[in-house]
C-alpha cells in the first residue's frame, strides 16, 4: 500500500471520530480508572479537535513565491510530513493528551511512536486498537508503554525519530532537548507553568471567584496552565479571597465514578507526597490557610490520594508556593495595587504558559493582554480550549504550538522548489 492521500487521511480521521463516539463511555471510564478524574470528557474538545484536523488534512498546501528576479526564476513550496514523530505524554489527561498528538500526525501523514505515562497508559492503547480496527495499517501509529528513563529516552535519542512532541515537566523537557541534539530532531515542548490570574476590582466578582477557583482546582490542579497565582486588587482582596475559600470548602472531593464528584484524587502516592510537601512548605513560609491545607483523612477517601482544595492567603511573590509548579489543588492569593505593578509581577516568572484577566474595562483588558508574556490569555474566562486556537508556552513553558493551524506546521517540512525560466 502506498502513502495515504490527503483525501484518505481525512476519511480515516472521520472514521476514527465515529469509532471514538461508539466507544466513548469506555474511553472516559479508562481515564477515570487510571488517574481518577471525574468521569466524562468533553466531546467537543476530543471529537471536535479530530474533526478540525480532518478538515485541514485536505487543505494543507504550499505557496507560489515571486523571487527577486521574477522573469528568470519561479518558485513554489511543497509541504511534506516531517517523518517519524515521537510523542511522550503525561498522565494528567490521557484521552485529550493522546488526541492532541494523534490529530496532527494523521492530518499531515506522519508516522507516530507514542509513549503514554506509566500511570495512565490504557486509554492510549485502546485508541491504538481502534485505529487498527478502522483499517490503519500496523506500524503507522505505535503505542509503546514503558518508563520514561528507558522507553521515553529511547524515543528521544533515536536517530530515526525526526521530531519529538513532548508534554510534561520542565525537568524531563531538558532531557528531551539534550537528547534531540544527537540528530537535530525537531521539538515541540509543552511544559509547566505558574500562570497568573488577575482580578481587577471592577470585575464580575461572582463569576471571577468561580473562575479563579476552578482555574486551579479543576482536575485536582493537575493542569499545566492552572492559574495558580491569583492576583487580586487590594480594595476587593478580603472579600474576594473569602468567596474563593468558600467555593473551595464546598467542592465535592471524591471518587471519580460518583456523579456528584467535582474533584477527584491525585494520580499517585508520589504526587500526593509532592503536593502535601508543598502544603507544609506554604505553612512554613508563613502563608495563611483559608481553606483546605491537607489531605483527606476520614473514611474510605482517607486511604486514597485525595487532597483538600487549598487556598493560601498572604502569599509573597518569592515564596516557593508562588514560584514553583505544584500540580495540585493549591491556590495562592496575592494582593496588588496598580496596573503596571501587577503586569510586572505577573510576568516575574520563568514560565509563560497562560494568564487570566478579569475586568469590565475593555481597554484595560486589551492593554494587559498585549503585555502579558504567555501563550494564552483568557479575559473574563479561564481554561477555554479550542481546536482552532494555538496553545503553547513562552520562556520555560516550552516552545512550539499545539492546536490551531500553527500545530500542523510543526509536523511538516517545507521544501522550496525553484525553476529557472529566463
Ligand atoms: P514527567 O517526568 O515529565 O513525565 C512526563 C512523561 O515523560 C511521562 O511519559 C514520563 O514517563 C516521560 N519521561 C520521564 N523521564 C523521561 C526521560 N528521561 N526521557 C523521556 N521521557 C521521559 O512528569 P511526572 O514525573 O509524571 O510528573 C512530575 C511533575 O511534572 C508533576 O508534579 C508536575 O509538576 C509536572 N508535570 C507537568 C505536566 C504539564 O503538562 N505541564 C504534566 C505532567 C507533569 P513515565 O512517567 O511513564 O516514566
Ligand atoms: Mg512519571
Amino acid at each position: 500500500m502506498g502513502p495515504f492521500t490527503p483525501f484518505e487521511r481525512q476519511e480515516l480521521i472521520l472514521k476514527f471520530c465515529d469509532a471514538i463516539e461508539a466507544n466513548w463511555d469506555e474511553l472516559c471510564l479508562l481515564d477515570t480508572l487510571e488517574m481518577g478524574a471525574p468521569y466524562g470528557r468533553s466531546r467537543r474538545e476530543i471529537i471536535g479537535r479530530l474533526r478540525f484536523c480532518a478538515g485541514l488534512a485536505t487543505a494543507l498546501h504550499g505557496e507560489t513565491i515571486a523571487t527577486s528576479v521574477p522573469g528568470e526564476a519561479f518558485a513554489y513550496t511543497l509541504k511534506e510530513p516531517v517523518g517519524v514523530v515521537g510523542a511522550i505524554i503525561p498522565w494528567n489527561g490521557p484521552l485529550p493528551a493522546t488526541i492532541w498528538k494523534l490529530g496532527p500526525v494523521l492530518a499531515t501523514g506522519c508516522a507516530l511512536v507514542l509513549k503514554p505515562a506509566e500511570e495512565a497508559s490504557l486509554t492510549a492503547l485502546r485508541l491504538g486498537e481502534l485505529l487498527l480496527d478502522i483499517g490503519l495499517p500496523p506500524g503507522v501509529i505505535n503505542i509503546v508503554t514503558g518508563f520514561g528513563e528507558t522507553a521515553g529516552a529511547a524515543i528521544a535519542n533515536h536517530p530515526d525519530v525526526d521530531k519529538v512532541a513532548f508534554t510534561g515537566s520542565n525537568e524531563t523537557g531538558r532531557h528531551i532537548v539534550r537528547a534531540s541534539a544527537s540528530n537535530m530532531k525537531r521539538l515541540s515542548l509543552e511544559l509547566g507553568g505558574k500562570s497568573p490570574h488577575i482580578i481587577f476590582a471592577d470585575a464580575d466578582l461572582e463569576a471571577a471567584a468561580r473562575s479563579a477557583a476552578m482555574g486551579v482546582f479543576a482536575n485536582s490542579g493537575q493542569v499545566c496552565c492552572a492559574g495558580t497565582r491569583v492576583f487580586i486588587e487590594k480594595p476587593i482582596y478580603d472579600e474576594f479571597v473569602a468567596r474563593v475559600a468558600e467555593i473551595a470548602r464546598h467542592l465535592k472531593v471524591g471518587n471519580g465514578l460518583d456523579p456528584a464528584t467535582e474533584i477527584g484524587p491525585l494520580v499517585s502516592g508520589q504526587q500526593l507526597d509532592r503536593v502535601v510537601g508543598y502544603l507544609d512548605i506554604g505553612k512554613r513560609e508563613g502563608a495563611e490557610v483559608l481553606a483546605g491545607g491537607g489531605r483527606l483523612t476520614e473514611g474510605a477517601l482517607g486511604k486514597g490520594f485525595f487532597v483538600q482544595p487549598t487556598v493560601f492567603a498572604n502569599v509573597g511573590d518569592s515564596m516557593r508556593i508562588a514560584t514553583e509548579e505544584i500540580f495540585g489543588p493549591v491556590l495562592s492569593a496575592i494582593p496588588f495595587t496598580e496596573f503596571d505593578e501587577v503586569v510586572a509581577r505577573a510576568n516575574d516568572t520563568r514560565f509563560g504558559l497562560a494568564a487570566g484577566v478579569w475586568t469590565r474595562d475593555l481597554s484595560k483588558a486589551h492593554r494587559i493582554a498585549a503585555r502579558i508574556r504567555a501563550g494564552s490569555v483568557w479575559i473574563n474566562c479561564y481554561n477555554i480550549f479550542d481546536a482552532a486556537l494555538p496553545f503553547g508556552g513562552y520562556r520555560e513553558s516550552g516552545y512550539g504550538r499545539e492546536s490551531g493551524i500553527q500545530q500542523l506546521e510543526e509536523y511538516m517540512q517545507v521544501k522550496a522548489v525553484t525553476i529557472q525560466v529566463g
